[in-house]
């Protein structure tokens, strides 16, 4: 966790913004919550614990940098719900969603699993891909 908060940190630094205290609330409660998806609201009333005199806004902003600075991925699973989930270290494309329409639950697939299609995309429609989502509907092994 520490170490996480570290290099965001500096990813921070090197655009030349400041992880400021309550940047850094934000940032602990989207690590505490990685396998969640948190709305702004969700993020704000967790951080609100902490931090009682935070404003909704300045949750928002923070997590609008975070998603220009790539730390997080904004999603929406079709309920018109921005959702803010962290991209995992390293990767190049965001991870893939597996929602269950019966429980609601959503998982993910952190491999990519798409290069064959990319390949294709990009030879037939001359298209230069930089990223993808991918929301896979259907009922959970759980609700089976
Ligand atoms: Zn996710
Ligand atoms: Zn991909
Ligand atoms: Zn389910």
């Amino acid at each position: 966790m520490e170490q996480r908060i570290e290099r965001i940190k500096k990813q921070l630094h090197s655009q030349s913004y400041k992880l400021t205290p309550q940047r850094e609330a934000t940032v602990r409660v989207l690590l505490e919550n990685e396998d969640d998806h948190l709305s702004a609201e969700d993020v704000y009333m967790l951080v609100k614990e902490k931090y009682p005199e935070i404003g909704l806004a300045t949750v928002y902003r923070t997590l609008e940098l975070l998603t220009e600075l790539k730390i997080v991925d904004k999603i929406n699973f079709g309920d018109g719900v921005s959702r803010y989930d962290l991209r995992q270290e390293g990767a190049n494309h965001f991870h893939h969603h597996l929602v269950c329409i019966e429980c609601g639950a959503v998982d993910e697939i952190q491999e990519d699993l798409l290069d064959d299609v990319e390949k294709i995309v990009e030879t037939r429609w001359k298209f230069k891909i930089k990223d993808h989502r991918l929301t896979f509907h259907g009922i959970c092994h759980r609700c089976q």
